[in-house]
């Protein structure tokens, strides 16, 4: 028989996969590569890397070859590929021996459909493969194999020998890094010239992009949590310390949290990253070495309590959230200090003008008065036609005011401590401060001492940093941070130069926009449970059963049966088999306890406005008729609820009833005007027509 082969991908991605449709770049790079050539996939963190190969692997002949950096990674693929049913092993120095061994005799015997390896194992295997059938190889993560990108892995360059030792079998190179330098050299690394390169947008539009001033922060945090306690987030901090302190910050008001840095040993770490992969420890405060070789893929929130030095930093790391593609938040406090503290760090290295042009670039990030995710891909070469709609500046514009008088004062200050201080200093002197490093140098006895007392010190430090991203004044990082005035300054001073300042959002405002994230149903915290208690059964992690996402589909649609499970997004054949029953019987027992406690048309009702089920699947889920459950709307109608139950039938329709009632012989039964409107109005309908027409 002969099937489209479209149509023939679309089924193999619904029945192992369980999805519906491809993500952007899928289907042309699967495409690509079953047409046997060599490719270059480059797509962000959750745009679906790894089924770019694996769909591939299930559609042709043999065994693929992928070979992964990280052994954790590997294994969560392995897992993941596993509870979709699919043959599928890894290969690498971790495992016993005997393992070793049987995984070798499945490969040999034709048993897998793919074959995870560390590149360091690759040599060991080299004769068997020289004797099997293989599909395709995958490099995942290929930048590892640049020594321009951050994680340069010498293993990667013993992959250079894979096109020439198997000049036939395409090849697929894949990586989430956005450097232009790296992307180019993979291919010549690979000796993979000709491969075609395909290339996703790096926009991540579920993440909500939030920076705020670094001030109170741990009030803001614990804020933050009241709303989202219950999801799993990533907090980082520049320093152990910080981590440590912030956590049992966290601990002591009930939340449960776990530090994560370099100096806890092995087995520590590894057990703080496994509760938090599987759900136990919802919230790891942590040092940026974490969160490298995770694949969790319902992190839902990432703080950063420090500015990340660079935008590739940030972006990686914000990047761990979200990856189901469903809504995530993301905050970054923004300090001064923790700039001061970054250029340290950088002018100390010895890449000095490369660390600081990077982190100027991330200083404008976080200042930004325009849409953030401009900005944002903008750094990465990427142009937003529109602004996103989803960052804090998005949500709540700033408006702007007239800071002539402000700007004016802020330089005179600065003039008068011949651009001798930093900024701290200048605040003091503008608010009169009384300290002792002010009086220590005489500083109550200039003119303009106190001159913007009335303006929160906060507020102020806010308007300066306004005024140095405007060019009106500068700063001398290399000596002490102090502040210059510019040309810009001069004219501000002498020639009456207006200048324009946005208002500071406070806080409090911030916090009532935010509002707006959802509160999650009932149904989903049994569903959650529910795929923790398998989860923990499987000895695996919960978004392996099955991530959010497909939690939520459930949540939406409510199936009833095996046949409307099969139709939920991330059910394919296995899953469906292995825990359709389980999810439809909480999902059952979900609607039933609606069932039980409520007169019938409520619940009906209930089912409708709350529950979003349409009214045949009310019908279906309660045993009733449809035109039942029309007649429970009617009652709550009548009953004076707040209902619009308009919707359900057109003013024409009502007009024809209406006609009708005054054309039939006997007008009081509903039976005439079923045969007089031929069967087509059903009875639920007459009788609200002839409510709604009377
Ligand atoms: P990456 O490796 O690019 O970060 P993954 O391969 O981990 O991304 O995929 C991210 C998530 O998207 C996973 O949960 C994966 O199952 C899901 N996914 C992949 N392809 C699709 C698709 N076509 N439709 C829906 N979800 C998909
Ligand atoms: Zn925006």
């Amino acid at each position: 028989m002969e099937t489209n082969p479209q149509q023939h991908l679309l089924t193999l991605l619904k029945t192992h996969f369980g999805y519906e449709k491809f993500l952007p770049n899928q289907e042309e790079i699967i495409q690509n590569l079953l047409n046997k050539n060599d490719t270059i996939a480059i797509m962000p963190t959750g745009g679906g890397k790894s089924l770019c190969f694996q769909l591939p692997a299930l559609a042709m002949e043999g065994t693929a070859i992928v070979l992964s950096p990280l052994i954790a990674l590997m294994k969560d693929q392995v897992d993941a590929l596993q509870a979709n049913g699919i043959s599928a092993n890894f290969y690498n120095s971790s495992q016993p021996q005997e393992i070793q061994q049987q995984v070798l005799q499945d490969l040999q015997n034709g048993n897998l459909k793919l074959l995870y390896v560390a590149p360091e194992s690759l040599p060991q295997l080299h004769f068997i493969l020289n004797t099997i059938k293989i599909s395709l190889f995958a490099i995942d993560e290929a930048h590892c194999i640049s020594s321009w990108g951050h994680d340069f892995r010498p293993a990667y360059t013993q992959l250079k020998s894979v096109r020439e030792q198997f000049p036939d079998i395409p090849l697929i190179a894949l990586t989430a890094t956005a450097d232009r330098a790296t992307r180019e050299d993979i291919a010549t690394q690979l000796a993979i010239p000709n491969a075609k390169t395909f290339i996703a947008s790096f926009d991540r539009p579920n993440l909500y992009l939030d920076v705020r001033p670094g001030q109170n922060r741990n009030k803001q945090i614990l804020d933050f949590l009241k709303k989202h306690s219950k999801e799993s987030g990533i907090i980082y901090c520049l320093s152990r310390k910080s981590t440590e302190k912030l956590a049992a910050t966290l601990s002591s008001k009930g939340y449960k949290a776990e530090a994560y840095h370099a100096g806890l040993s092995a087995e520590k770490r590894s057990a703080i990253q496994d509760d938090f992969v599987n759900d136990t420890t919802p919230i790891i405060v942590a040092t940026i070495a974490f969160g490298m070789g995770i694949d969790k893929s319902n992190v839902r929130w990432v703080i950063h309590y420090n500015m990340p030095k660079n935008i590739e930093g940030y972006y990686q790391e914000i990047g761990r959230s979200g990856r189901d593609r469903l809504a995530a938040n993301t905050l970054l406090f923004y300090s001064f200090a923790d700039v001061i503290m970054l250029r340290k760090f950088a002018e100390d290295s010895e890449t000095k003008e490369f660390q600081l042009a990077k982190l100027e670039r991330m200083q404008q990030f976080s200042e930004a008065l325009s849409c953030r995710r401009k900005v944002l891909l903008g750094y990465f070469g990427e142009h937003l036609l529109e602004d996103c709609g989803n960052c804090d500046i998005c949500k709540s514009p700033p408006t702007y005011f007239d800071g002539t008088l402000i700007a004016q004062k802020v330089c005179s200050v600065v003039a008068r401590l011949k651009e001798q201080e930093a900024l701290g200093m200048v605040l003091d002197v503008l608010r009169g401060a009384q300290n002792t490093q002010v009086f220590d140098k005489g500083y109550q006895n200039i003119k303009t001492f106190g001159a913007a007392k009335d303006i929160a010190w906060r507020d102020l430090q806010q308007y300066a940093i306004q005024l140095l991203n405007q060019g009106i004044l500068q700063i001398h990082f290399h000596e002490n941070g102090r502040l210059l005035l510019t040309n810009l300054a001069k004219k501000v001073l002498f020639e009456g130069k207006k200048v324009r300042l946005a208002n500071i959002v406070q806080e409090t405002e911030k916090l009532k926009v935010e509002k707006i994230s959802h509160k999650r149903a009932d149904l989903f915290e049994k569903l959650k449970t529910l795929r923790s208690k398998l989860a923990q059964a499987a000895n695996m992690p919960a978004y392996i059963v099955f991530s959010d996402a497909a939690l939520e589909d459930m949540e939406h649609k409510k199936p009833q049966n095996l046949e409307e499970f099969a139709e939920i997004s991330g059910v394919g054949k296995a899953k469906l088999e292995k825990y359709g029953a389980d999810f439809i019987k909480v999902i059952n027992r979900h609607l039933d306890g609606l069932e039980t406690k409520l007169p019938s048309h409520e619940r009906s009702y209930k089912m409708f406005t709350e529950e979003n089920l349409s009214p045949q699947k009310i019908a279906k889920v309660r045993g009733l008729t449809v035109d039942s459950v029309y007649g429970h709307f009617l009652k709550m109608y009548e009953l004076g609820t707040d209902f619009d139950i308009k919707q359900f039938i057109s003013t024409e329709e009502i007009q024809q009833i209406k006609v009708a009632k005054e054309t039939l012989e006997n007008p009081d039964a509903l039976k005439p005007y079923f045969e007089y409107f031929e069967e087509k109005l059903p009875y639920w309908k007459i009788r609200l027509g002839l409510y709604l027409g009377s």
